[in-house]
């Protein structure tokens, strides 16, 4: 048995079983896992023999669950901003990631972006992009947690050349992080517009075997629905359905053209959402309805997508843009109220990813994944409603500290994990190599 420690916040936000705010209470960790939640006064004598670590003017979390990036495209942060989206994404990203796309990218790119999601109290995110066995292996080195979804996509990459090719790397990915305690794997295809049918279906077979999300961009452009109309007939939801891949293994990411016949369609088949507001507004891509979706009994989760198209990965801040565009897109107030916007960025999150019983709470029995907001800054201050602060004034700057798997990742700002001079000074070469024309 290894030594027991207990974290004393000045206010708990465990989420679950309890979605509002505990105060003098303690949370007990012990190997790894939460071993208690208890009123601090029982705490002082059931482990009084523990080591102790008060967080005064802290509001401790369950650490936040980034739904869906491209940890590498912190490398293209600002490279090409203020462009429609397929120019953007066709006559920029693509040509760059042709010229550019390397293990050595991957790496220093990772790093990047776990460094800036570690210090805004993410714990585990959700990933796409292009060797991912390299992100894994960055991944394992910081001790966050993260599922990583294996690409594929029609054209030949550095990575890997044709769909067979991607198809075993995927499964190669899936054999090597079996039994991983904080890796897992997803299929990843790029979006219904660069995979065939058949490579669909191949995706809903073994995601059905292999019990595998399927991570994908859906309904992010209105011309998607004409495409797919064209192509095949149908609107692209009604085309996933038909190739077998709607159901609760779906991470569907954007969703910003929904009708109401959709949503429906969503509810029923229990996919989940993945709600990337500012990529959306940044690119004027359209707006997911996340209002009728959570009315509708739909999980939405939010995801801040790359640096590329954000231009940050700051997952306090993507919530409160998320919480504030849901009440405008309903014209109501009351839409996306504190509470659920905590919970689409924690448990919505964690039930997404299949780790509803290993995350995304505080309770005993899941793993120690926290993160704790000093809320004794001005800007936070008075505290008259913790949620309120934490959702609609607090900065991922007040962000101290970060536990998964009860090891303590960022200790007082401090990155324990990784040397942020070496990360920079790695980033920064891209810099001169990169330099825009
Ligand atoms: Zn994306």
């Amino acid at each position: 048995m290894t030594a027991i420690q207990v974290l004393l916040p000045r206010y708990l936000v465990p989420v679950r079983p309890d979605a509002g705010v505990l105060e003098q209470h303690a949370v007990a960790m012990q190997s790894g896992r939460i071993l208690d939640v208890l009123p601090e006064a029982e705490a002082r004598g059931r482990y009084a023999e523990a080591q102790w670590l008060e967080l005064p003017t802290h509001a401790l979390l369950p650490g936040l669950v980034n739904m869906h990036t491209h940890s590498a495209m912190t490398l293209l942060r600002g490279y090409a901003d203020d462009l429609e989206l397929n120019t953007w994404l066709r006559e920029h990203i693509w040509p760059a990631e042709r010229r550019w796309l390397s293990p050595e990218f991957v790496r220093d790119g990772t790093e990047l972006a776990v460094a800036e999601m570690l210090r805004g109290g993410t714990t585990c995110f959700s990933e796409m992009y292009f060797f991912p066995e390299i992100i894994a292996e960055v991944v394992e080195a910081a001790g966050l947690r993260a599922c990583i979804g294996s690409p594929i996509i029609e054209f030949e990459t550095a990575w890997a050349q044709g769909f067979d090719d991607y198809f075993d790397k995927a499964m190669q990915l899936h054999a090597d992080l079996q039994g991983h305690d904080r890796l897992t794997m997803a299929l990843a295809p790029h979006a219904a517009y660069t995979v065939t049918d058949a490579v669909l279906e191949r995706i809903a077979k073994l995601s059905d075997e292999h019990d595998l999300r399927v991570h994908m961009h859906l309904l992010e452009i209105a011309w998607e629905i004409k495409h797919s109309m064209q192509e095949h007939g149908v609107r692209p939801l009604r085309r996933l359905q038909r190739l077998g891949l709607l159901n609760e293994r779906f991470l569907a990411v954007h969703m910003a053209h929904l009708g109401e016949d959709d949503i429906a369609l969503l509810a029923g088949q229990g996919v989940n959402i993945v709600h990337c507001p500012e990529s959306n507004l940044k690119l004027a891509s359209g707006f997911c309805p996340v209002a009728k979706l959570l009315e509708a009994g739909v999980n939405v989760t939010i995801g801040t997508d790359g640096a590329a198209s954000n231009n940050n990965l700051d997952l306090l801040g993507e919530m409160r843009t998320a919480a504030l565009l849901a009440k405008g897109l309903a014209a109501d107030p009351c839409a996306v109220d504190a509470a659920t916007a905590v919970e689409m960025i924690t448990i919505n999150a964690a039930t997404a990813l299949g780790l509803q019983d290993e995350i995304g709470s505080v309770e005993a029995g899941k793993a120690a994944d926290l993160c704790a907001i000093d809320l004794d800054w001005p800007e936070t201050q008075p505290v008259h409603h913790v949620l309120s602060q934490v959702v609609y004034a607090a900065s991922s700057r007040q962000v101290s500290d970060v536990w998964v798997n009860g090891r303590r990742l960022l200790e007082q700002g401090r990155l324990v994990t990784l040397d942020v001079d070496k990360v920079r000074d790695h980033a920064r070469r891209w810099n001169g190599r990169m330099a825009v024309q």
